[in-house]
């Protein structure tokens, strides 16, 4: 098994993407003065805990956990300006309306 291949969650950075969420829209972060916008697309790769607070639309929840799991040792600073970071991506991503997508095969 490649290592390399291992999906990182896209809401806290751990490995372990193993739920799949579409959103409605496209979300598009805007990186503010002299940044990028970033084109986040509408797929979205979750781990097991971070896709249980997206169900229950915690941002919250999920905003605590990001923070406390991101794999960067984080000066207390760095963690504010990291919690606002992922504060403005979950509530885009929120906002944009994820649906899980099944893996499980489905009859219809
Ligand atoms: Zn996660």
């Amino acid at each position: 098994m490649d290592e390399r291949l291992v999906p990182l969650c896209d809401l806290c950075g751990q490995p372990g993407g193993a739920v799949t969420f579409h959103t409605r829209r496209t979300v598009v972060i805007d990186e503010g003065p002299g940044g990028n916008l970033r084109d986040m697309g509408d797929h979205w790769s979750a781990c097991a805990r971070c896709a249980v607070h997206i169900r229950k639309r915690s941002l919250h929840l999920l905003l605590n956990r990001a923070v406390l799991v991101w794999p960067e040792p984080l000066s207390g600073p760095q963690r504010q300006k990291l919690r606002r970071n992922l504060k403005a991506l979950h509530s885009k991503f929120f906002a944009a309306e994820p649906r899980e997508m099944k893996t499980d095969k489905e009859d219809s």
